[in-house]
Parts: structure tokens; sequence; C-alpha cells
């Protein structure tokens, strides 16, 4: 599923992701690279993410908990980065997400910590909630790439994201891990405070569609009590608008923390019968490719 080296390498040789690198640099002082467009200069104050112009990031590690393709060799290199563009109620990673905790890097410490990874014998960057970030990111890359970083990246994404920065993205991400959290507005607003989730999801998946086709997408289905997630809605766009070939990940890890522990239903963990019904949608589809957790 993943290439052994990352496509990012073609366009590190060619001086295309220095470009990018100063693209995004002018980019960021007039923000908009995801939907909320805050528009504010990020080299003198932060937006809706909380985030300056620096990398900031709460861990890196050797993850082992992610899709069977991800972790190959040691595991995933994941990268935890600060700050979201949602504020999802039940949101297990809080404390950076949210809360802004970690370190800010400069562009050639993260492509250390890129290639420190990499010694580790992991297959990939995991990028977790990296948007905010991205100038870092591809100076990052482009950083590595002369000190012999060839790690193919994986962008993962909650996909609240604007199709204009996914287009930039084209070339050098290899496989989007993408999450469906909602298929009703008002859940989106309720749950995760942005309105219009579901319609800006739809045309962020069909641009990561666009890019890496079934084969390098993985869409991530959290399944949420009551099915406030709406698994069907979910399954239908990606068979019906996408393709029965594209992976699907049906996870049944929910487990209620930080505002969602007094917030009912998403007080509770899922039922047995929840992730079964869920579970059966992927047959009554007839999706092809993908993977469920053990319920217990
Ligand atoms: S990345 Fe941050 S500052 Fe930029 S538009 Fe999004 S929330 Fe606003």
């Amino acid at each position: 599923m993943l290439p052994e080296r990352g496509i990012f390498l073609e366009k590190a040789h060619s001086g295309e992701l220095r470009d990018l690198a100063h693209h995004l640099s002018e980019a960021i002082t007039h923000c908009q690279l995801c939907p909320h467009r805050c528009g504010v200069d990020r080299t003198r104050q932060t937006g809706y993410c909380a985030q300056t112009d620096k990398a900031r990031l709460t861990n890196a590690v050797v993850h082992t908990g992610e899709e069977p393709p991800l972790i190959e060799g040691a595991g995933a290199g994941a990268v935890f980065f600060s700050g979201c563009t949602m504020r999802c109620v039940y949101c297990q990673n809080f404390g950076f997400s949210q809360l802004n905790t970690g370190f800010d890097h400069h562009d050639e410490t993260l492509a250390e910590i890129f290639l420190s990874l990499q010694k580790k014998g992991v297959s990939n960057l995991d990028l977790v909630s990296p948007t905010p970030h991205l100038r870092a990111i591809v100076s990052a890359l482009d950083i590595g790439a002369r000190k012999g970083l060839t790690l193919p990246v994986v962008y993962n994404t909650s996909s609240y994201e604007s199709v204009e920065t996914l287009q930039w993205m084209d070339g050098v991400v290899d496989l989007y891990l993408a999450d469906i959290r909602y298929t009703t507005e008002a859940y989106g607003m309720k749950y995760s405070g942005v309105k219009d989730y579901w319609s800006v999801a739809r045309k962020a998946i069909r641009e990561m569609f666009r890019q890496v086709g079934s084969r390098r997408l993985i869409i991530r289905l959290l399944v949420l009590p009551e099915g406030i997630n709406g698994t069907r809605e979910a399954l239908r766009f990606v068979y019906e608008e996408l393709s029965p070939k594209v992976h699907i990940s049906l996870m049944s890890q929910y487990f209620p923390v930080y505002k969602a522990l007094d917030l009912p239903p998403l007080n509770r963990k899922i039922t047995a019968r929840e992730y079964e019904e869920a579970s059966a949608l992927l047959d009554e589809f007839g999706f092809e490719n993908g993977w469920l957790q053990d319920f217990s």
C-alpha cells in the first residue's frame, strides 16, 4: 500500500518542495490553510488553531496501533502536532489538540525528528493533524531529503480540510488516513464546534481520492453511541461517490473522556450491538477492503 520511498523526494530533487515551503511561508501571513480561514498573520498572532509559524508538537513516537499497512517495519513514525481545526468534546488528545501543550521546533529540528524516526526503522511518517503546520512540515521534508530522509508521508486528518490546501500537498503525501466523523452538520456543530463538517469533509475526501485513488486512501469511521457518526451515510458516500475498493477502518475503540464525560449519550462506550450493526453495513454495501477492530 505504501511505497518504499516517499513521493516528496521527486519534488525535493526538482526544487518544487523548496518553492512550496516559500509559498506556504507567504500563505500563513494571511492564513487560510484550513476551512476556518482566520486570515491572521501567524508570524505575529494566532488563529483558531492557536499555532504560530513554528511547528509545535507534543511527541514523536514509534506507533504500532495504526492500521496493518502502516505498521510494517518497526511501526508508524507518528508525529503528534499541537492544535487542531476541530474541538471534539471526546478528543482523547485534548491536552495537545485543544489545550495546546507541546514544544515549538525550528524546521531543522523537525527534520531531525523525522530522521530519528527513520533510524528507528519505521515504515512511514504518520503526521497527525498536520494542517496548521504545513509550512514547517514541507520545509522539514526538504531539509530531511538532503540528509537522507526517504520515508513515505501519511496525512492523518479529521478531513475538515480545505481543497486548496490539499492540492498543495499533491505529490507530497503518499497516503491519506482520513476520518469521517459525522454525516449530519448539527452533530459536527454540537460535538466538534464546526458548522459545516460534512459538506467540507466530502469535498476534501474527493480531492484526496483524486490524488491517491483507492490504493492509498484509508477512511476511518469511529463508531459513536446512538449512531451519531452516521456509519450508513458515510459508507454510502464512499461506495457511490468514490469506490467500493477504498479501505474502510471501522473503529470500536470509542470511550468517553474530556467534556464527553458529562454529555449523554457520549458519556458511555458503544455496545457490542452498535458495533455489530455498523460492521454489518460493510457487507451490505459490499466493501472489498478494510479492517474491523476486535470489539473486546
Ligand atoms: S490553520 Fe489555524 S490560523 Fe490558519 S486558517 Fe486554520 S485555524 Fe486559522
